[in-house]
């Protein structure tokens, strides 16, 4: 039996995995001494690995090109260079018939590697000749990169999964540790009991709830006042580091003017908490000796996503709690190296290291090194906008890496008429997803178990992962397939390895260029950034040692604005708000946890939706029985959970399921900035079957 290390390909709290593997089969695991686990996993860590056997109990691996030459036809088997001939050969022509913009192209944040993301982008940018490249972050943490690069210069958490666990306050917010990152939420306990303050901030009691000093029942979609509220406590009882916020802050005035509004009198009716509880989280948050902001979801998928994100930025900067071991703002990634595919410039709007791509200088510097005349000046196309640039006629053709959109995107019926009128669909994938099976031709892939890369995890780690088993079937690496169809359209791209790939991306982005494989070999962990080859430099631990923001003129933006209600608002007819939740057996489209037996028996039917026991009483539901959760798009069938733990006037559905897919009755409204869709707050009903 051999040992492979390898990092753990489901939440992106990065923890490293000695996969135990005889005669080419996964059979077994241990937890290794990773920085971030310590010797500790969760159950997905432990027992998420039979996907990789094809155990065919959801969907089987994908093991064989396949191309459907007529829609409504069968797949038909191909070789390889038939499927890249054939791929190739049709995006040159949708090129050709509708212009460089027609094609867009997803990076992936579950098991590829950033070498694949940055291949991916690459293809877009040198290849097709544009920007339309973006990741599941639109749907997720995408206003957490755009808030905190506007606030603080750096789109990515401050601090470190490590230092969560020594800081003597963790405020969370919108972020369910539990069902999220096991591991963080194991680290939150243990800080509690080194005597750190729990605040959890949460419509729903979730079980961090239960270790809390304090739980704050918010109500759904009122975090900016929320925090505005938190703020304004702040200042007025002169609880602020007036030194930090004089030294490294600009734009006071301008925010004071907007948050002294927010007093906790005037707010209880928006968050539902009493202002002796509003002055309580604002003391203890403010007058802790180090304090650190942990948030998920909950924050990210509302309308007012971004502003959100900025005005916890701006409590930390109030506060002094920034620059500084132990502290900082925590945006915990969900997906395993969702992280990874921003930090590969897998987005629409932002190359690899965070580099603009309206700066002409870069521009040039990547145009040069990639042997193209330019690099494209104009955004591409977020994800969550493709549905209406189909519609619209400007997206013609769409290559989907390792992303399940038939199943995550919100408002499925639209998504689904896209696909109709999508002229040529590519699915790059490891299972016959939902997705895959709408495609007109299928590219089947490593999996993660079966090729080597680097992966990032939620705290800026990057770390390597290694081939544990030959790959059974006739599949090849992302990024081969990638290289292997841009060489097919005129573009050779030949790369030997993942190194060579990896090199080529520290060359063009200065915040990489020490991260050597070296540094990363075995258990290495190297946070960005990491300018320095040389051994000495081991990386960034936490951001803005020097106090020294990433922003013109260095100093961090206090940024307040006004509450706005969610877009959607219950009615009589749609009473109840849905909020789409994570479950912690399971990961993403649940390809790769519904395929292990272990994560497959922990529920005995799919799905379930979660109600408060009064209003189920209200509507004569019983815990357990069969139920239609209906939207103005949509209806599904689902199972009702009836707990006291549920707020009232709410109701949760995880996303994972596909009977029960509650992204039938999710609507788009995006957040201005990020796109992120507002999956938080959908109105529905709820009726007895
Ligand atoms: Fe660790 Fe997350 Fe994997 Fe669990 S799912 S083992 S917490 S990386």
């Amino acid at each position: 039996m051999k040992k492979v290390i390898t990092v753990c390909p489901y939440c992106a709290s990065g923890c490293k995995i000695n996969l135990l593997v005889e005669n080419n089969k996964i059979v077994g695991t241990e937890a290794a001494m990773g920085l971030t686990n310590q010797g500790e996993l969760c159950l997905k860590g432990y027992y998420g690995w039979d996907f990789v056997s094809d155990t065919k109990i959801l969907t089987p691996r994908l093991t064989q090109p396949m191309i459907r030459y007529k829609r409504g036809e069968a797949f038909t088997p191909v070789s390889w260079d038939e499927a890249i001939s054939y791929t190739a050969s049709r995006l040159q022509e949708i090129k050709q018939k509708y212009g460089k913009d027609s094609i867009m192209v997803t990076g992936s944040s579950r098991g590829s590697g950033n070498e694949a993301n940055y291949v991916m982008q690459k293809f877009a940018r040198a290849v097709l000749g544009n920007n339309n490249v973006d990741c599941c972050a639109r749907v997720c943490h995408g206003p957490s990169v755009a808030g905190l690069l506007k606030s603080i210069g750096n789109g990515a958490m401050s601090n470190s999964i490590v230092e969560i666990e020594e800081t003597k306050c963790i405020l969370i917010i919108g972020y369910n540790p539990s069902a999220s990152h096991p591991i963080v939420a194991r680290r939150i306990n243990r800080a509690k009991q080194k005597g750190a303050k729990v605040i959890v901030c949460d419509p729903r009691k979730i079980e961090t709830a239960r270790i809390a000093d304090i739980y704050a029942p918010i109500e759904n979609g009122c975090n900016v006042a929320f925090v505005n509220t938190l703020m304004n406590i702040v200042l007025e009882e002169k609880l602020q580091d007036q030194r930090f916020i004089d030294s490294y802050t600009e734009n006071f005035d301008a925010f004071y003017e907007v948050v002294k509004k927010y007093t906790p009198e005037a707010t209880q009716d928006i968050t539902g908490i009493k202002p002796e509880m509003m002055r309580e989280i604002a003391r203890t948050y403010a007058n802790a000796e180090t304090a650190t902001i942990l948030w998920g979801m909950g924050v990210c998928q509302f309308r007012q996503g971004v502003e959100t994100v900025q005005a916890l930025a701006s409590l930390a900067m109030l506060t002094g709690n920034l620059c500084k071991p132990n502290v900082g703002v925590g945006p915990v990634r969900g997906q395993n190296n969702v992280q990874g595919a921003c930090d590969m410039g897998a987005l629409y709007n932002i190359l690899p290291g965070y580099q603009s791509f309206k700066d002409p200088e870069i521009r040039a510097k990547f145009a040069k090194a990639w042997g193209v005349p330019e690099i494209s000046a104009e955004p591409g196309v977020p994800l969550t906008e493709v549905p209406n640039a189909v519609k619209e006629g400007k997206i013609k053709a769409f290559y989907i890496m390792g992303e399940d959109t038939l199943q995550t995107e919100p408002d499925l019926h639209a998504v689904r008429e896209a696909f109709k009128q999508l002229e040529f669909v590519i699915v790059q994938d490891i299972f016959m997803t939902q997705t895959a099976a709408e495609a007109d031709v299928i590219l089947p892939a490593t999996s993660c178990a079966e090729h080597e890369g680097v992966y990032t995890s939620a705290d800026r780690g990057f770390q390597r992962f290694y081939k544990a088993v030959d790959a059974v079937g006739n599949v090849k690496d992302d990024w081969v397939i990638i290289s292997e169809i841009a060489t097919a359209m005129g573009y050779p791209m030949h790369y030997n390895n993942t190194k060579e790939i990896w090199d080529e991306l520290r060359e063009l982005c200065p915040i990489y260029k020490g991260v050597t494989y070296e540094k990363m070999e075995g258990l290495g962990y190297v946070q960005w950034p990491c300018y320095d080859e040389s051994a000495q430099d081991t990386g960034t631990q936490y951001l803005y040692k020097d106090h020294v923001f990433d922003r013109p003129g260095g100093k961090g933006e206090l940024f307040a604005c006004d509450w706005l209600p969610p877009v959607e608002s219950v009615s009589e007819q749609f009473p109840l708000i849905l909020s789409t939740v994570r479950e912690v057996g399971h990961y993403s489209c649940r390809s790769m946890t519904g395929n292990c037996r272990a994560l497959a028996n922990l529920a005995e039917e799919p799905g379930f939706v979660q109600m408060n026991d009064q209003d189920a009483k209200g509507l004569g539901i019983k815990h357990n029985e069969l139920v239609w959760v209906i939207s103005e798009r949509g209806k599904v069938i689902s199972r009702a959970d009836v707990s006291s733990r549920t707020n009232r006037g709410a109701c949760y559905m995880t996303y994972q399921w596909w009977i029960g897919k509650c992204n039938e009755l999710t609507g788009e409204n995006l957040e201005n900035l990020a796109k992120t869709p507002e999956y938080k707050y959908s109105a529905v009903r709820i009726e007895k079957i």
